[in-house]
Protein backbone atom coordinates (compact mmCIF):
# COMPACT_ATOMS: atom_id res chain seq x y z
CA UNK A 1 0.00 0.00 0.00
CA UNK A 2 1.46 3.41 -1.32
CA UNK A 3 0.61 6.18 1.40
CA UNK A 4 -0.29 10.20 1.17
CA UNK A 5 2.07 12.18 1.19
CA UNK A 6 1.85 15.35 3.69
CA UNK A 7 1.33 18.61 2.22
CA UNK A 8 5.09 20.25 3.57
CA UNK A 9 2.71 23.56 4.16
CA UNK A 10 -0.73 25.08 4.63
CA UNK A 11 -3.63 25.33 1.57
CA UNK A 12 -3.21 29.01 1.82
CA UNK A 13 0.27 29.24 1.79
CA UNK A 14 1.02 29.59 -2.26
CA UNK A 15 -1.68 32.47 -2.59
CA UNK A 16 -1.78 34.34 -4.32
CA UNK A 17 -0.05 31.92 -7.09
CA UNK A 18 -2.51 29.15 -5.81
CA UNK A 19 -5.56 29.93 -4.48
CA UNK A 20 -6.37 27.63 -0.53
CA UNK A 21 -8.99 26.19 -2.60
CA UNK A 22 -7.48 25.05 -5.76
CA UNK A 23 -4.70 23.61 -3.21
CA UNK A 24 -7.22 21.98 -1.22
CA UNK A 25 -9.35 19.67 -3.73
CA UNK A 26 -5.86 19.35 -5.47
CA UNK A 27 -4.43 17.79 -2.36
CA UNK A 28 -7.13 16.08 -1.04
CA UNK A 29 -9.12 14.89 -3.73
CA UNK A 30 -7.41 14.53 -7.02
CA UNK A 31 -4.11 13.30 -5.59
CA UNK A 32 -5.85 11.01 -2.71
CA UNK A 33 -7.69 9.85 -5.59
CA UNK A 34 -4.78 8.63 -7.61
CA UNK A 35 -3.75 7.16 -4.29
CA UNK A 36 -6.72 5.25 -3.88
CA UNK A 37 -6.65 3.67 -7.36
CA UNK A 38 -3.63 3.07 -7.50
CA UNK A 39 -3.78 0.79 -4.44
CA UNK A 40 -6.98 -0.72 -5.84
CA UNK A 41 -5.08 -1.63 -8.68
CA UNK A 42 -2.26 -2.95 -7.03
CA UNK A 43 -4.53 -5.72 -4.90
CA UNK A 44 -3.13 -9.00 -5.61
CA UNK A 45 -0.16 -7.70 -6.97
CA UNK A 46 1.86 -7.21 -3.74
CA UNK A 47 4.79 -9.94 -4.81
CA UNK A 48 5.20 -7.58 -7.68
CA UNK A 49 5.25 -4.34 -5.41
CA UNK A 50 7.38 -5.80 -3.13
CA UNK A 51 9.76 -2.88 -1.69
CA UNK A 52 9.51 -1.12 -4.88
CA UNK A 53 8.84 2.83 -4.88
CA UNK A 54 6.57 4.34 -7.16
CA UNK A 55 9.36 5.81 -9.11
CA UNK A 56 11.35 2.81 -8.88
CA UNK A 57 7.91 1.25 -11.07
CA UNK A 58 7.49 3.78 -13.42
CA UNK A 59 11.53 3.86 -14.49
CA UNK A 60 10.40 -0.27 -15.28
CA UNK A 61 7.67 -0.11 -17.48
CA UNK A 62 8.75 -3.41 -19.25
CA UNK A 63 8.44 -5.20 -15.95
CA UNK A 64 4.92 -4.16 -15.12
CA UNK A 65 2.24 -6.99 -15.26
CA UNK A 66 0.13 -6.89 -18.84
CA UNK A 67 -2.37 -6.86 -17.08
CA UNK A 68 -2.39 -3.47 -15.21
CA UNK A 69 0.20 -1.46 -16.90
CA UNK A 70 -2.43 1.48 -18.42
CA UNK A 71 -3.66 1.67 -14.47
CA UNK A 72 -0.61 1.71 -13.08
CA UNK A 73 1.03 4.59 -15.30
CA UNK A 74 -2.22 6.06 -14.98
CA UNK A 75 -2.45 6.25 -11.21
CA UNK A 76 0.98 5.31 -10.08
CA UNK A 77 1.94 8.44 -12.83
CA UNK A 78 -0.40 10.47 -10.61
CA UNK A 79 0.54 9.82 -7.37
CA UNK A 80 4.55 9.89 -8.39
CA UNK A 81 3.76 13.26 -9.94
CA UNK A 82 1.76 14.92 -7.41
CA UNK A 83 4.36 13.82 -4.84
CA UNK A 84 6.75 15.69 -6.85
CA UNK A 85 4.71 18.85 -7.40
CA UNK A 86 3.76 19.16 -4.21
CA UNK A 87 7.35 18.92 -3.08
CA UNK A 88 8.61 21.63 -5.70
CA UNK A 89 6.61 24.28 -4.41
CA UNK A 90 7.27 26.60 -1.67
CA UNK A 91 5.91 29.98 -0.22
CA UNK A 92 9.43 31.11 0.39
CA UNK A 93 10.36 30.29 -3.40
CA UNK A 94 11.32 31.66 -6.56
CA UNK A 95 14.44 33.67 -7.47
CA UNK A 96 16.28 31.70 -9.99
CA UNK A 97 19.00 28.66 -9.66
CA UNK A 98 22.49 28.63 -8.65
CA UNK A 99 25.48 26.63 -9.15
CA UNK A 100 25.81 23.58 -10.99
CA UNK A 101 22.09 23.40 -12.35
CA UNK A 102 22.65 27.27 -13.45
CA UNK A 103 25.64 26.27 -15.69
CA UNK A 104 23.98 23.54 -17.17
CA UNK A 105 20.97 25.47 -18.16
CA UNK A 106 23.17 27.98 -19.62
CA UNK A 107 24.97 25.75 -21.28
CA UNK A 108 21.80 23.96 -22.57
CA UNK A 109 19.32 26.75 -23.00
CA UNK A 110 21.57 29.66 -23.56
CA UNK A 111 20.36 31.68 -20.26
CA UNK A 112 17.67 31.14 -17.59
CA UNK A 113 15.37 33.60 -19.64
CA UNK A 114 15.44 31.19 -22.28
CA UNK A 115 14.87 28.25 -19.92
CA UNK A 116 11.90 30.03 -18.89
CA UNK A 117 10.25 31.12 -21.90
CA UNK A 118 10.81 27.19 -23.39
CA UNK A 119 9.34 25.61 -20.07
CA UNK A 120 6.42 28.22 -20.37
CA UNK A 121 5.66 27.53 -23.87
CA UNK A 122 6.20 23.95 -23.98
CA UNK A 123 4.32 23.21 -20.75
CA UNK A 124 1.40 26.02 -21.98
CA UNK A 125 1.03 24.07 -24.83
CA UNK A 126 0.19 20.60 -23.64
CA UNK A 127 -2.73 19.55 -25.62
CA UNK A 128 -5.26 18.40 -23.19
CA UNK A 129 -3.97 17.24 -19.64
CA UNK A 130 -0.49 16.46 -18.87
CA UNK A 131 2.29 17.61 -17.38
CA UNK A 132 5.49 19.76 -17.99
CA UNK A 133 8.87 18.72 -16.67
CA UNK A 134 12.50 19.66 -16.63
CA UNK A 135 14.48 16.32 -16.73
CA UNK A 136 18.09 15.43 -16.84
CA UNK A 137 19.58 12.41 -18.71
CA UNK A 138 22.52 10.05 -16.90
CA UNK A 139 25.26 12.53 -18.70
CA UNK A 140 23.39 15.70 -16.67
CA UNK A 141 22.03 16.97 -19.72
CA UNK A 142 18.79 18.88 -19.65
CA UNK A 143 15.83 18.90 -21.39
CA UNK A 144 12.40 20.25 -21.32
CA UNK A 145 9.55 17.17 -21.90
CA UNK A 146 5.97 17.31 -21.69
CA UNK A 147 4.39 14.31 -21.30
CA UNK A 148 0.15 13.54 -21.33
CA UNK A 149 -2.14 12.34 -19.19
CA UNK A 150 0.20 11.23 -15.98
CA UNK A 151 3.46 9.96 -17.81
CA UNK A 152 6.72 10.82 -15.79
CA UNK A 153 10.05 11.32 -17.55
CA UNK A 154 11.36 7.79 -15.70
CA UNK A 155 9.59 5.91 -17.81
CA UNK A 156 11.83 7.23 -21.02
CA UNK A 157 14.69 7.12 -19.12
CA UNK A 158 15.07 10.48 -17.43
CA UNK A 159 15.41 12.02 -14.41
CA UNK A 160 12.75 14.48 -13.60
CA UNK A 161 14.02 17.97 -11.71
CA UNK A 162 11.04 20.14 -11.88
CA UNK A 163 7.42 19.60 -13.34
CA UNK A 164 3.92 22.32 -13.31
CA UNK A 165 0.93 20.59 -13.50
CA UNK A 166 -1.38 21.56 -16.31
CA UNK A 167 -4.54 19.68 -15.78
CA UNK A 168 -7.40 22.20 -15.75
CA UNK A 169 -7.77 20.89 -11.90
CA UNK A 170 -4.54 22.81 -11.18
CA UNK A 171 -5.29 25.97 -12.19
CA UNK A 172 -8.98 26.31 -13.59
CA UNK A 173 -10.85 28.11 -10.10
CA UNK A 174 -8.43 30.74 -10.54
CA UNK A 175 -7.05 30.94 -13.73
CA UNK A 176 -10.20 29.62 -15.67
CA UNK A 177 -8.75 29.40 -19.40
CA UNK A 178 -5.50 31.09 -18.62
CA UNK A 179 -3.27 28.36 -18.40
CA UNK A 180 -0.06 30.29 -19.76
CA UNK A 181 -0.75 32.69 -16.47
CA UNK A 182 -0.65 30.14 -14.07
CA UNK A 183 2.83 28.09 -15.79
CA UNK A 184 4.53 31.52 -15.63
CA UNK A 185 3.14 32.42 -11.55
CA UNK A 186 4.25 29.06 -10.72
CA UNK A 187 7.58 30.72 -10.91
CA UNK A 188 7.18 32.84 -8.24
CA UNK A 189 6.90 29.68 -6.08
CA UNK A 190 9.02 27.10 -7.48
CA UNK A 191 12.11 25.89 -4.76
CA UNK A 192 15.28 26.11 -6.49
CA UNK A 193 17.42 24.90 -3.70
CA UNK A 194 15.66 21.75 -3.58
CA UNK A 195 15.54 21.09 -7.79
CA UNK A 196 19.78 22.08 -7.58
CA UNK A 197 19.72 19.51 -5.06
CA UNK A 198 17.90 16.61 -6.91
CA UNK A 199 20.37 17.59 -10.23
CA UNK A 200 23.41 17.45 -7.66
CA UNK A 201 22.41 14.06 -6.58
CA UNK A 202 21.83 12.73 -10.41
CA UNK A 203 25.62 13.39 -11.52
MN1 LIG B 1 -3.12 17.50 -10.67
Amino acid sequence: MFKMIDLPYSYDALEPYIDAKTVEIHYSKHHQGYLNNLNKVLEGYEVFVGEKTIEEILSDVENIPEKIKDDVLFHGGGYANHNFYWSLLTPNGGGSPDGKLMDAIVRDFGSYENFKDQMVNVSTGVRGSGWGFLATNSDGKLSIVKTYNHGNPLSQGLTPLLTIDVWEHAYYLNYQNRRKEYVEKIFNILNWDRIEDLYNNSL
